[in-house]
């Protein structure tokens, strides 16, 4: 059932959760148990769960002798999210365990969403897996991707997920409880509880792209991704990764992005962009 109000999620049957570097990597690798153990309660009500996950650099940057921040050469964030990709879903395999679920890796790229035959494969792999009781771990193939033909970030490409996959919500968790009206610090500034498909978002001011020492997005990269689901009939809550029991159960919690009820259903090709660049996002 399509998501139209938060209450909703507790009874949505397929919800693409995206979890960031930050929640998940460094002193924060606690955290996987937390969100295992949330999507193993959702899967128990019969809710389907693709997981996209960040923070393959993140996660090699403990490993690797290049630095503590993000490298900024092509070559070492390819080699970093080649090692950390691996130590990655291990860590997340290792805490499925305690459930005995098990994890299927999908790295995509780009162009695999552009182009028709990989764009089905993809979805049949993970319809597949779903039936089969495997959860989907999606994330970037950055080792093979290059500035150029990036997604950006993982909150377009959770949102391009939940288009192909033709789910009923999206969820993209982080290190903020919400969105807000403006920078969090500025006096004045307040939580935002829901934003209509016609809202205009130059209403707000996010925080621009970001980049930060683990990973990429910010609070205009979510608001992006959010009206991108948004415009295909797909509802978006951003909220933290703390919150994600309560906001995979309905709770009146984060900012919701209502579902254009008049939106168009999901088709085999990658969705046309409404232009919610920063400029309509500042
Ligand atoms: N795909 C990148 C990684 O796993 C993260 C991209 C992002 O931060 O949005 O390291």
């Amino acid at each position: 059932m399509t998501a139209r109000v938060r209450s909703d999620l507790s009874e949505a049957r397929r919800i693409v959760v995206k979890v960031g570097s930050s929640s998940i990597s460094g002193d924060a690798t606690w955290r996987i148990d937390m969100l295992v153990d949330a999507i193993v309660t959702a899967r128990a009500r019969g809710q389907e769960i693709i997981l996209v996950s960040s923070g393959a650099i993140a996660t090699a940057l403990s490993l690797l002798d290049v630095g503590s921040g993000r490298p900024d050469d092509l070559a070492t964030q390819q080699a970093a999210a080649a090692v950390g990709q691996n130590v990655l879903l291990w860590r997340w395999q290792s805490s499925l365990d305690r459930h005995s679920v098990l994890a299927g890796q999908v790295l995509l790229t780009l162009s695999d969403l552009q182009h028709m035959t990989p764009r089905i494969n993809a979805r049949r792999a993970m319809d597949r897996m779903l039936t089969l009781g495997v959860l989907p771990i999606v994330n970037e193939n950055d080792t093979v991707a290059t500035h150029e033909i990036r997604f950006g970030d993982n909150d377009r490409l959770s949102a391009l997920v939940a288009h192909l996959m033709k789910a009923d919500a999206l969820v993209l968790l982080s290190d903020i409880t919400a969105l807000y009206t403006a920078p969090p610090d500025r006096p004045g500034s307040r939580p935002i509880d829901t934003i209509g498909p016609e809202d205009d978002l130059r209403a707000y001011e996010f925080g621009d792209k970001v980049v930060n020492s683990v990973g990429t997005g910010g609070a205009a990269t979510k608001a992006m991704a959010a009206r991108l689901a948004q415009d295909h009939g797909i509802g978006a809550l951003v909220t933290s990764a703390d919150n994600v029991s309560e906001a995979l159960a309905g709770a009146n919690i984060g900012t919701w992005f209502a579902p254009t009820p008049t939106a168009e259903p999901a088709t085999g090709t990658l969705p046309v962009i409404r232009d919610v660049d920063t400029q309509e996002t500042r």
